[in-house]
């Protein structure tokens, strides 16, 4: 008999959680029916601090399941990525799936995920997922395919477009991203710099079963420019770069001005383009210092040792 853990982060998600679970649990039933192996689900539901009545559906599916079903529940939201931490540093199982509860992440994926990590000998740590067809309005598919363009050229972490966050995970693997204490988490970077070696399915995408998607775009924009600063130096080195290309053209300008000077004499024109010159200037300062307090922000956030989420009730 093996564990699969399945950790699943849920933001107000009071339809979908039942509905999650009796989807599952034919997947396992079904699962166990074909293999000979016996696999039994561990399921540990994050709740990020739901304003509606997600908690109690928790409380009353672990009363019913209290083997089976374990909820961890945050003082407030603190975001998915401190869901997925503080499941995984609570799952013992011998494979670890994180998935979410919207039924996005089809649970029956789960049966070719473990026949491809649960073999002899296997060459993979972890199964990820990539959506084929997304069906998203095309200002969000735009500005995602432009993230993941943007992400690979700068940072050294590849990361496949389109990935999902679901995936499941062999021990080590899962022990080898626990060994990563940052407070700033972006996971795709983080399960992609663990290294191992991925699997990639491919999958038809499905639209959520119930509830709404709690992301905004400018959510979106801002989660991707945190992950570029979380995986990538490139933007502190663009603005050196930047640096150092005006200083070559002012040089350039001062001796076009000096030579000019000594054959042509002075002149008073041109304020104008001077003023335009210095605003110029005064916003690329602005702006490489903005990178750099950007990068500064996350080392105070580092520094600080605060804890990644604080649980209010677990069981
Ligand atoms: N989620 C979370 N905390 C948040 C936002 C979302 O735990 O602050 C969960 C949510 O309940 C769901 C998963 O993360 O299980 C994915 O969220 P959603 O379906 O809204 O995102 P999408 O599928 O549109 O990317
Ligand atoms: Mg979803």
């Amino acid at each position: 008999m093996k564990t699969i853990s399945l950790i699943v982060p849920c933001y107000n998600e009071e339809p979908t959680v039942n509905l999650f679970y009796d989807t599952t649990e034919k997947v396992f039933a079904k699962l166990n029916e074909t293999h000979e192996e016996q696999y039994q689900p561990d399921y540990i539901f994050v709740n990020d601090g739901s304003a509606d009545n997600t908690l109690n559906v928790m409380r009353k599916l672990h009363d019913a399941h209290p083997d089976e079903v374990h909820y961890i529940s945050f003082s407030r939201n603190f975001g998915k990525e401190s869901a997925f931490a503080a499941g995984l540093s609570n799952a013992h199982g011998d494979f670890v799936a994180v998935m979410d509860v919207d039924l996005q992440d089809p649970p029956e994926l789960l049966i070719e995920m473990v026949d491809i990590l649960d073999q002899q000998d296997s060459e993979y740590d972890v199964v990820g997922c990539v959506q084929k067809s997304r069906r998203q309005n095309p200002v969000r598919a735009f500005l995602s395919a432009s993230f993941y363009k943007v992400i690979n050229k700068m940072s050294k972490v590849p990361i496949k477009q389109n990935v999902r966050d679901y995936r499941l995970m062999t021990r080590r693997y899962v022990d080898a991203v626990l060994s990563m204490p940052e407070y700033n988490r972006f996971s795709k970077g983080i399960f992609s710099w663990v290294g191992f070696k991925t699997k990639y399915l491919e999958y038809e995408g499905v639209p959520r079963a119930a509830g709404e998607t709690s992301w905004s775009i400018w959510q979106l924009f801002d989660y991707s420019l945190e992950a570029l600063v979380d995986f990538s130096d490139v933007p502190l080195k663009l603005a050196s770069f930047i640096g150092g290309l005006i200083c070559f053209l002012s040089i350039l300008g001062l001796v076009f001005v000096v030579i000019r000077a000594i054959f042509f004499g002075g002149s008073v024109n041109g304020w104008a383009s001077i003023v335009s010159i210095i605003l110029f200037l005064s916003g690329v300062q602005l702006f490489c210092l903005g990178i750099v307090g950007k990068y500064i922000s996350k080392i105070y956030l580092e520094t600080k040792h605060r804890p990644k989420f604080i649980i209010q009730e677990r069981r």
